[in-house]
């Protein structure tokens, strides 16, 4: 059997001109958790060109999705904004990744703090019932720069509250805060200094990180991991790993290079 399986794309849509989600056939063999990510490309002059990306779609579902930057000179994403239906794609069969519930100790609240397409492995988090059964309240915080970034919004804010089986979940346990950092907002400003501050504990009406109580999973930018990692460890936060689960855990939503 070949590394890769050869997926179909189902559908395609813009948010804007740098973010774009797509729909994908799921081969039955592939299991994956909820937070992972896979390598997945496009075969270019009969090689494959691999990338990570994180599932989006939670491990139920029977089609796979995906959120994706748009890099102009990106050997992959220069090729994969033009993504049509009936596409094809590849995707390694091993999911792998820290952002996964058994890396976590039980705890009170998750916080889900993401920038960027480091949303993606959140949105499968989001609409997982385990993490509801195992949290009383998930708090989802989306940085970006403008708010034409903020994809999925109208999804998380109007159609999740109403989904047919865990809606109520919805509107009970989960606290969405997007924040953006350059043009007004309702909530503006960098994560790192909303957390620093306390105004996002103030705007949501829960105290400051305490790691008996709170469980944190991050998903960014290399800067941004590296400004959290040390906000959570100055407040007694342990990163965990899937041989000993700790207080926090990451995941780089891409790679500098
Ligand atoms: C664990 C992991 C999970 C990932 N999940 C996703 C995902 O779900 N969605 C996604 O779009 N990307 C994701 N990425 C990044 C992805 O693997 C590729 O880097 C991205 O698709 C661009 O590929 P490229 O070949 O076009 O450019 P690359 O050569 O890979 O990147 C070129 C440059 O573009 C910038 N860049 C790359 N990716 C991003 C990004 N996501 N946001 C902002 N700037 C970026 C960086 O400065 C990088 O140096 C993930 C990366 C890792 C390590």
């Amino acid at each position: 059997m070949s590394a890769f399986a050869e997926e179909t794309v189902l559908s395609v849509h813009h948010w804007n001109d740098s973010l774009f989600s797509f729909t994908t056939t799921r081969d039955q063999s592939l299991r994956f958790k909820t937070g992972q990510f896979a390598m997945l490309g496009l075969e270019v002059e009969g090689k494959p060109l691999m990338r990570a990306y994180s599932f989006v779609s939670a491990p139920y579902e029977d089609h796979l999705e995906f959120y994706s930057i748009k890099v102009q000179e990106g050997p992959l994403t220069s090729r994969l904004q033009h993504l049509e239906v009936g596409d094809k794609l590849l995707l390694s069969r091993k999911p792998t990744g820290s952002l996964i519930i058994d890396n976590l100790i039980p705890g009170k609240n998750l916080y889900l703090l993401s920038t960027g397409t480091g949303l993606a492995p959140f949105m499968s988090v989001i609409r997982d019932p385990e993490f509801y059964d195992a949290f009383e309240k998930i708090i989802l915080c989306h940085g970006v720069r403008q708010i034409s970034d903020l994809g999925y919004y109208d999804y998380i804010t109007k159609e999740l509250p109403k989904h047919e089986y865990f809606g109520e979940m919805i509107q009970e346990q989960l606290i969405y805060y997007p924040t953006v950092t350059r043009e007004p907002f309702k909530n503006e400003g960098r994560l790192t200094d909303l957390i620093e501050s306390g105004k996002l504990f103030e705007d949501i009406g829960l105290p400051p990180f305490n790691p008996e109580n709170d469980r944190i999973m991050i998903c960014g930018s290399p800067s941004m991991l590296k400004d959290l990692v040390e906000v959570s460890k100055s407040r007694g936060f342990v990163e965990g790993t899937s041989h000993a689960p700790g207080t926090y855990v990451i995941e780089r939503a891409f790679v500098e290079k």
